[in-house]
């Protein structure tokens, strides 16, 4: 009996461990959904073949999969976020792409450079086979989705909005969280009928037509990956939209929610398109 409660206590603590996730599953599905139908003929056909096995063919099935490697990459986990000073608003390579040991390059916009630089080696047999060109592809997905949630560009005290709690409606929730996960699930039970997949639907539309000029400026970047302006938008938006207005304590519902989720879903589809505009770049 004694041994039975001691293994449900680990359990319960694994299942509570606090992780400073990038978006939540849903929101890295969106990103790699929008971006797969999006690849050139010679990138997908890289795709399809640094893709494991076991993801089918679906990039989306596989963007979540750096956020499950962080406990056994301990390495990685500094790689999914940027720390900025508290109140800048202002984000800057050299004087914030660092870990908390200080050590330069080591944030989710020095990792898109880093991964990106790996796949352009696809094509050269002998430099490629210094890396692991599928690990490559999954961190990069996964990592463009990071950069595009405005919280993972946040201030440095606050840890990105993980210390501040607040409610959800009703629930306990931190500030994080709530721009991980409940923006986009409550989006999702609200108006696309609990379906992950009308949302996405909704925001290639989008994307196709309302979007359509805007997000050839959000596919533009001059050499072959642009990370450094995505991260200058996010701390941006992470002060005009998320941390505006809230403190610990606060109470999160209908009025955030409602002025929130249009900000949620432009991220969304800009991570979307330029995932896919820098594989095509890189593949060619
Ligand atoms: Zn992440």
């Amino acid at each position: 009996m004694e041994s039975n409660v001691q293994f449900l206590t680990f359990i319960a603590l694994l299942v509570c461990v606090p992780v400073a996730n990038g978006w939540g599953i849903d929101g890295h599905l969106i990103i790699c959904r929008i971006a797969q139908p999006r690849l050139s003929e010679a990138a997908a056909d890289a795709v399809s073949q640094l893709l494991p096995d076991f993801a089918g063919g679906d990039l989306g099935s596989v963007c979540s999969w750096a956020d499950r490697v962080k406990f056994r990459y301990h390495w990685s986990s500094a790689l999914h976020y940027i720390d900025t000073p508290d109140d800048l608003c202002t984000y800057q390579y050299n004087r914030d792409c660092k870990d908390e040991d200080g050590i330069q390059d080591r944030c989710v916009a020095g990792a898109i450079k880093n991964y990106t630089n790996q796949l352009l080696s696809y094509r050269d047999h002998d430099a490629a086979s210094q890396y692991n060109l599928t690990e490559a592809l999954l961190f990069l997905s996964h990592f463009m989705g990071d950069i595009h949630q405005p919280l993972h560009v946040g201030f440095t005290s606050d840890r990105g909005g993980n210390t501040i709690d607040v409610h959800w409606y009703t629930r306990k929730a931190v500030l994080h969280h709530i721009w991980d996960d409940n923006i986009i699930e409550t989006a999702e039970e609200r108006f696309y009928d609990s379906s992950v997949d009308e949302l996405v639907d909704t925001l290639q539309k989008n994307i196709t037509s309302v979007w359509s000029n805007q997000a050839k400026a959000w596919a533009a970047c001059t050499t072959t990956a642009c990370p450094d302006a995505y991260a200058s938008e996010g701390i941006k938006a992470a002060c005009d939209w998320a941390y505006k207005g809230v403190s610990e304590g606060s109470v999160l519902e209908d009025e955030y929610f409602l002025s929130r989720k249009r900000v949620v879903n432009l991220r969304l589809a800009q991570g979307g398109v330029r995932l896919a505009a820098t594989l095509n770049r890189i593949f060619g």
